[in-house]
Parts: structure tokens; sequence; C-alpha cells
């Protein structure tokens, strides 16, 4: 589903993604570690174009993300090219930047009737339909500021849903929360993937990593350096690197 070659981007002088080649299949789970800085996120933001690329190709569900080809160039896609390729990719991050004016379910509703153009009946029939599967079917009802960290991720997570995303990405879902919530939210994310979401999620939850991911990779400074089952690299890895890092987190 999504085909990573020789990512390269840059801020400035200074060189953040490196040459990332990495590839998702459909229904598969990734999840990628590394230490702060070593590009996590950029990578993930290159995903759904909030960055453009200086260079590699990013393939997503058979098209190139951010750019067309015609006449046999590459030409960057128009705004509303790009808002459609993102509408198949769903999004979570560590803040839950929810709406905070709206209750739980016109969060969830809002893009599906704004840019999908579903009728409202059938939104909040998903939306509340979402919620019982993210375990708050009561508190459809709720503003943000009612909801612990962890039941507003959640609505984050349904949110996302909503668009009916055939990619989610997580860049630290859970890394903002308190511990005690970060359980509930996990396993929102399992069923997730149980349920055949391609999904690539950004975690320092080794746990997770072991249990769900199909595939982890370690980046360091811009580059993948190793790859694979999760038994391996979690539990036996090839690079020092690697090795270093996960004593750091376990
Ligand atoms: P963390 O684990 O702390 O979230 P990360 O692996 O997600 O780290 P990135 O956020 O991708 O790392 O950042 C990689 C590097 O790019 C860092 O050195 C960061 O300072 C730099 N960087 C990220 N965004 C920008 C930006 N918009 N402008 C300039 N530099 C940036
Ligand atoms: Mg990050």
């Amino acid at each position: 589903l999504v085909q990573a070659q020789g990512v390269r981007k840059s801020y400035g002088p200074i060189q953040v993604l490196k040459g990332i080649d990495l590839q998702v299949d459909a229904g598969q789970v990734m999840c990628l570690l590394g230490p702060s800085g070593s590009g996590k996120s950029t990578f993930l933001r290159c995903i759904n174009h909030l960055e453009r690329i200086d260079g590699g190709r990013i393939n997503f569900d058979g098209e190139l993300i951010g750019y067309a080809q015609r006449n046999g160039k590459l030409h960057e896609m128009k705004p509303r090219e790009v808002a459609r390729q993102r509408r198949g990719i769903g999004m979570v991050f560590q803040r839950f930047n929810l709406f905070p004016h709206l209750t739980a379910l016109e969060n969830i509703i809002a893009a599906p009737i704004g840019i999908r153009k579903v009728p409202k009946a059938q939104a909040v029939a998903q939306a509340h339909a979402l919620l019982e599967q993210v375990g708050l079917g009561d508190k459809a009802g709720l503003h943000p500021a009612k909801l612990s960290g962890g039941q507003q991720q959640r609505v984050a997570i349904a949110r996302a849903l909503a668009m009916e995303p055939k990619l989610m990405l997580f860049d630290e879902p859970t890394s903002a929360l308190d511990p005690e919530l970060v359980g509930d939210v996990l396993d929102v994310m399992q069923k997730l993937a149980a349920s055949g979401m391609t999904m690539i999620v950004v975690t320092h939850e080794i746990g997770f990593a072991r249990n769900v991911a199909d595939e982890v990779v370690f980046m360091d400074a811009g580059i993948v350096v190793e790859s694979g089952a999760p038994a391996k690299v979690l539990g036996n890895p090839s690079h020092e690197r690697t090795r270093a890092f996960l004593e750091n987190v376990i």
C-alpha cells in the first residue's frame, strides 16, 4: 500500500531524512522506533504531504504522494489533489487536538459531513458506531474538556476513522498520556490492527510493537538502521545503535 524509496528531506542545511526505503503492505502494521530527532515524525508528515520531500518518492495506493506525472515529468499536485490524497490517510498525533468547542460526536461528524458530503443522519450513526468501537459509547455529548486525555485520544482515533482511511498514521499517540490511560488507547489500536487496518505507528511502547507490529523499523539520524520481525529487531538486534536504544527505553 505504501512504498517509500530514497526519501530525502532537509530543513535548511540539516538533512533530516537521508534516503528512507520502506514498504507497508495492505493490512500490515509497521512500528517505527528511534531516538528523538531521528526523523520519525518528519517521515510520517511526508507520507501525507504535510511536508514536501526533496528527493525520492512515496507511493500510496498506486499513486505518487504529492506529485502527478504528466508528459513524463513530475508536477507538484494542486492543493485540491493533495487534499483528495490526504483523505485516504488518517493521522493521530501526540496531542489530541480535538476541536474544543465541539462535543465528541460533533468532532467526529465534522469532516464526513463537510468534506465527504455524507448525509448528517448517516454521519451521526457512523459516529455512534465509532464511539462504541473505541469504548466511548456513552460520551458522545461531552466536550473534550470533560474527557480524560486517553478518552480524547480515542475520540481523535474515531474522528480519523470517520473518513474511512486506507492507512492510519500514529505519531506517539500515547506519549502525552498519564501511564494509567495508555492501555485503553493501545487496546483500541490493537483491535484496529486486528480488523485489518494498515498502520504506521511511531511509538516507544515496546510491548505494543512486539505484540502488534508485523514489522519493526529502527531509525536513527535520518536513516533506517534495521528493520524486520519484532522478535528479531527487538529481541536480537543486529546493530549496536538499536541495542543501545532498546536498553534505554525498556
Ligand atoms: P521525537 O522522537 O523527538 O519526536 P523525531 O524522530 O520525530 O523525534 P523529527 O521531529 O522528525 O524527529 O525531527 C527530526 C529533525 O528535524 C530534528 O532535528 C528537528 O529539530 C528537525 N525539524 C523537524 N521539523 C522541523 C522544521 N519544521 N524546521 C526545522 N527543523 C525541523
Ligand atoms: Mg516525533
